[in-house]
């Protein structure tokens, strides 16, 4: 029995490593409904329409249905499969050239990212505006700390009592501000973060050689992983804990990639943070500096 298991699991990663297959194109051919081109494949040479569009199905109707959000036939649900799958395996295919095969790296991310506001403001099992909890939450505990503070201070000067305000008022408008550029501030954080962590995955095994650029598409696909699985859990209205918890699942695809052991990639990942808060400490101190400079003089 245990023999069984192990040869299914041997059989599933050597299925995990290989590459999507095309099927073999058809002898037949087809005369396009368009220009009338005769031609064998699944697009006519001529104008590009596909050989398959014939009487409308549901099928077909569908298909329509999500182009209108650029989802279209691009291997939406391939890609989601293989994210889930064989994740690092499906980066190093499409790095290596396999772009019509999977759902493009960018677009995924915005779409996913509009997809989980949608399903955190209503879209879920309870219909409830979750994002609106949170934020209620949020700004209660900031209150709650500057009203602490404030009876602290009560008996000193008006000014500091302004100044708190003013604080709370900016903190709002940080955290609003976030909210609504979701996807740029997240973008941002990815590419900040992706710099320190390329420092360690740049001469990786499996990937030798490589760059920047393609490191960061693979973080970009990454992150599409962990934010599906954030989707679902805010779908079933599962604990915001969880959701920290999918965000360690990053190791998988990076471990994948770069073919270090797991104990390689964690180790990779915690040197990483450690160069990128020392890099972020630095940059509060010079902020700081240059403030206090712009005020003593
Ligand atoms: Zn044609």
């Amino acid at each position: 029995m245990i023999e069984i298991i192990k040869e299914k699991y041997r059989q599933f990663q050597k299925w995990q490593q290989q590459p999507y297959q095309v099927a073999p194109m058809s002898e037949e051919t087809h005369q396009c409904a368009t220009c009338g081109t005769q031609f064998q494949g699944n697009f006519c040479p001529r104008c590009g329409q596909s050989s398959k569009i014939g009487r409308y199905s549901f099928k077909n109707a569908f298909l329509l249905f999500l182009d209108v959000w650029g989802l279209g036939n691009r291997g939406m649900f391939r890609t989601i499969r293989d994210l889930i799958l064989r994740p690092g395996y499906m980066i190093r295919d499409y790095l290596q050239g396999m772009q019509m095969a999977y759902y493009p790296p960018f677009k995924m991310f915005f779409l996913f990212i509009a997809l989980s506001l949608l399903v955190e403001t209503g879209v879920n099992i309870r219909m409830e505006d979750r994002l609106q909890v949170a934020q209620e939450q949020f700004s209660e505990g900031m209150s709650d700390s500057h009203a602490k503070e404030q009876e602290e201070t009560s008996d000193k000067d008006e000014e500091k009592k302004e100044l708190l305000t003013k604080i709370d008022n900016v903190s709002d408008r940080v955290y609003d501000w976030t909210m609504k550029h979701l996807g740029l501030v997240s973008m941002l954080g990815l590419l900040l973060f992706s710099g320190p962590l390329y420092l360690f995955f740049r001469k990786s095994p499996a990937y030798p050689g490589i760059r920047f650029s393609e490191f960061f598409v693979a973080m970009v696909y990454s992150m599409n992983m962990v934010e599906f699985y954030s989707i679902l859990s805010e779908f079933f209205c599962l604990s915001m804990v969880l959701e920290g918890c999918f965000l360690m699942l990053i190791v998988i695809p990076i471990k994948q990639l770069s073919g270090y052991s797991y104990w390689r990639t964690l180790l990779n990942f915690f040197l990483a943070m450690i160069v990128f808060f020392v890099f972020i400490l630095a940059a509060i101190i010079a902020v700081f500096f240059l403030i206090s400079l712009f005020y003593t003089s």
